[in-house]
């Protein structure tokens, strides 16, 4: 599933040949996506992910959540399982045979594979041009590789972490949009800078959505943070006002510095999960304290939130535990 063509040879495949049962392998966002658009055309459809939890990219808490949607819409989801081979079986004559670990033995119509990705930058390094993390191109914050004139941008490239200054691989649309488009402006002589990922992401599954942006706890850990992470529960908009849901977040921050790290959210397709995760990210852009998210002059409206917005009662959470851990 790397082109728009896959998509769409995968969709006349399908129509043309009407495979009853199909398999996952890999339960990241790709995978999890795919597992949406086949039980819509009507597959019996399993996702196979060798992790203990979907959608490692947030906390196992979350990737539990997700898993349910999945289960709710008729996925059925293995987790801490190894695929070990995919087969043509004679009898059936043509079908597939997937076997993993646990035991693993399940046959089926197509095996769909969405298990990473990896840098295309094999005409770069041919070229001269040096390449770091996973092979990704080398490039400097004005997207300009080490050779003279060239400029490289998108999943081909190590990108740069505003939270964690330093080079990481995060291939993403939106990271490639504006990493294209500073490489194009220094192509032309001006002088502008990459200003950074946070990592900011969202996807839907059937009826969830989840997101997240910055360091999860153990990540900030892994980087030097002091991390305090906290979870709540709450609605998305005042509750006596018809259609309100369960949002959940994952809020962290740090100790000494009480700035912001990161979150994760997820609630209902219908509610604004991205517009909370965004004030998150522009919060952790302008490296902000979680405190002052209590202080932003946020929209309310009860359709649509509350006088403390989701994200601040998140944040007056995070104040309590950081007092009560301090103490
Ligand atoms: C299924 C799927 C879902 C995704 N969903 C999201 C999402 O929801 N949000 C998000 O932010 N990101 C998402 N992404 C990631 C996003 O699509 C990529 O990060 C983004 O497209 C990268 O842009 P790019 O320009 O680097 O590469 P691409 O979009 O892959 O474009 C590269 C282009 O270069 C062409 N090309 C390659 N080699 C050559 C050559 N030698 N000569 C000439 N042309 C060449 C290719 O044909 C292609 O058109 C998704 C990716 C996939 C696969």
């Amino acid at each position: 599933m790397r082109w728009m063509n896959d998509c769409i040879g995968l969709d006349r495949y399908i129509a043309a040949t009407a495979p009853k049962q199909a398999v996952i392998v890999g339960g990241g966002y790709i995978g999890v996506e795919m597992a949406d658009a086949l039980i819509r055309r009507g597959l019996e459809v399993t996702i196979v992910e060798f992790k203990g939890s979907l959608l490692t990219t947030v906390d196992p808490s979350f990737g539990i959540l997700v898993e349910e949607e999945l289960e709710r819409h008729g996925v059925s989801v293995l987790t801490g399982v190894t695929i070990e081979s995919i087969e043509r079986s004679s009898e059936p004559l043509g079908r597939l045979i997937v076997t993993g670990s646990k035991g693993l033995r399940i046959p089926a119509d197509m095996v769909l594979v969405a298990a990473g990705v990896e840098p295309e930058s094999t005409l770069a390094r041919a070229s001269g041009i040096s390449s770091g993390i996973t092979g990704a191109i080398k490039v400097s914050r004005k997207m300009a590789t080490n050779s003279t004139d060239i400029y490289a941008a998108g999943d081909c490239v190590e990108t740069w972490h505003r939270l964690l200054g330093r080079y990481t691989y995060l291939p993403l649309g939106t990271t490639a949009h504006k990493q294209g488009r500073i490489a194009g402006e220094n192509v032309v002589g001006n002088r502008r800078e990459y200003m950074g990922t946070l990592g900011t992401q969202a996807v839907k599954v059937f009826d969830t959505v989840v997101a997240r942006t910055g360091l999860n706890d153990e990540e900030a850990a892994n980087a030097g943070f002091e991390p305090v992470t906290v979870a709540i529960e709450t609605w998305d908009h005042k509750v006596y006002y018809p259609g309100a849901y369960r949002m959940h977040i994952r809020l962290t921050g740090d100790r000494s510095s009480k700035r912001i790290l990161g979150a994760q959210l997820l609630s209902h397709r219908t509610v604004e999960v991205s517009k909370r995760i965004d004030i998150i990210a522009t919060a952790l852009y302008n490296e902000m304290e979680i405190d002052d998210l209590n202080d932003i002059d946020l929209s309310y409206t009860p359709p649509l939130s509350s006088p403390w917005d989701p994200v601040q009662l998140a944040a007056q959470e995070w104040r309590r535990a950081s007092r009560q851990q301090n103490s």
